[in-house]
């Protein structure tokens, strides 16, 4: 069987058979009735594509997926890429509680976070973090702390440090990471202060260094300007430290298409890795929504309409607090009906029911509903960032997610009730 080497659209998954919309052929309708409205579908296949599509264009290097858990932590779904080798990166105690509960490798996960505390780094050299495959600094202070914690417990870390190329990744203000004025990350002459001041450690190796420029990154010339960068730096710190660094981190980043946005293209992306790391021993890439964004759906029941001054408004069971990315990036989903009924376009604003007027998915959006009560919706590409980022606002407890994979429907998380909701308070 030939693999792709592009990544899959939602389009691949969601489609109509015989004018009910399906993921992957099972009928989207037959899952809301079983598992009620609103809820959160993911295609397995789809994921399995994503994975297949990024790692066969990079074969010949020498890679590691650390996928990054924070695009959607589901268990199950953590055990999946897991069992395609991927490992991952993680940005808190509660991504680590999920990676071991899930069984991800211990040897293929990466620590990342601008603000890991002096509790995460004690619980690590006690026992629970032992085996992980590197922790990625991301300030002077951080390293200092990781050093005197190590020494004091005499137990051996390796760590990368994650260089701010000071780059634009060409993305939204809010999800862009790699310029100078954003948190992450060291200067490249901090990263060389402390390679000089630590260099021989004994208990704290410096064995990478890591970047992150943001996300939704549609075209490789920022890669290309970040990559540049880091390779001229791996130079200078592999001079100081008088010894080679054993990997690089890239990051994630990778964009996916939501609206009419291209892709980068796979191959073009491991050329320009090859181009600049061409003999690093070990890469390592944190691709998040690359692995998921296209493979999950937001379904939904409409519970009323009505006309407004300039609009028709068609107000859904879900809301932001469901899926924020709308509210919070102005992102574009595309919206579909779960039946199509032959019915004519018009425009609507798709709201939900949260008390804010931010709570929308689309305005003036053409889409062949009527209006009608119990009418039935999917958000596409809402696999990554939708689920991991919901909350209970308003008082609503979060939805199911259902994973639809080789054939069976699995229910992987079930919707909160009342009681969970008030559970802590006392
Ligand atoms: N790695 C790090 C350190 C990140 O902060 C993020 C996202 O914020 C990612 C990887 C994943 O990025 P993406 O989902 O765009 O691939």
């Amino acid at each position: 069987m030939t693999r792709s080497l592009q990544l899959p659209s939602a389009e691949d998954s969601f489609y109509y058979r015989n004018g009910r919309l399906t993921v992957d052929g099972v009928v989207l309708d037959a899952v809301i009735e079983k598992y009620g409205s609103p809820l959160y579908v993911y295609s397995g296949a789809n994921i399995r594509k994503s994975y297949h599509a990024i790692t066969g264009a990079m074969k010949e290097l020498p890679l590691q997926v650390c996928y990054a858990v924070k695009a959607n932590s589901n268990l199950h779904i953590l055990k999946l890429l897991s069992s395609l080798g991927a490992g991952c990166d993680l940005v808190s105690y509660g991504e680590w509680y999920r990676a071991e509960l899930a069984g991800v490798p211990r040897a293929r996960r990466v620590l990342s976070g601008v603000a890991k505390t002096a509790k995460e780094f004690e619980a690590l050299f006690k026992h629970e973090f032992a085996g992980v495959f590197s922790i990625h600094v991301e300030s002077a202070m951080e390293f200092e702390l990781l050093v005197l914690m190590a020494n004091a417990m005499k137990r051996p870390v390796r760590v990368a440090l994650r260089y701010n190329p000071d780059v634009d990744a060409g993305t939204l203000d809010k999800i862009s990471t790699g310029r100078k004025q954003d948190k992450f990350g060291l200067t490249r002459e901090e990263i060389l202060d402390l390679a000089i001041t630590y260099g021989d450690d004994d208990y704290v190796r410096i064995a990478g260094l890591s970047i992150h420029i943001g996300s939704q990154i549609t075209s490789l010339g920022p890669y290309d300007r970040a990559f540049a960068r880091l390779a001229e730096l791996k130079l200078e710190l592999e001079a100081h430290l008088d010894r080679e660094l054993e990997y690089v981190d890239l990051g994630g980043g990778i964009g996916v298409c939501y609206q009419k946005e291209r892709p980068i293209s796979l191959p073009d992306y491991a050329k320009l890795v090859r181009k600049h790391f061409k003999k690093t021993p070990k890469i390592l890439i944190e691709p998040g929504r690359s692995l998921l964004a296209s493979a999950g759906a937001l379904l939904s029941e409409v519970v009323y309409s009505k006309e407004r001054i300039r609009n028709r408004t068609l107000i859904l069971d879900a809301g932001m607090n469901d899926l924020v990315r709308p509210a919070l990036y102005d992102a574009w989903h595309e919206i579909v009906p779960l039946e199509d009924r032959g019915v004519k376009p018009i425009r609507w604003d798709v709201v939900g029911g949260i008390c804010e007027s931010s709570d929308y998915f689309a305005r003036n959006r053409k889409l062949a509903v009527e209006g009608l009560p119990g009418e039935r919706v999917g958000i596409l590409s809402s696999g990554a960032y939708g689920f991991s980022m919901s909350s209970t606002y308003n008082s609503r407890p979060r939805v199911a997610e259902v994973l639809v994979d080789r054939g069976k429907v699995r229910l992987i998380r079930k919707r909160e009730s009342l009681k969970d909701l008030v559970r802590q308070e006392r």
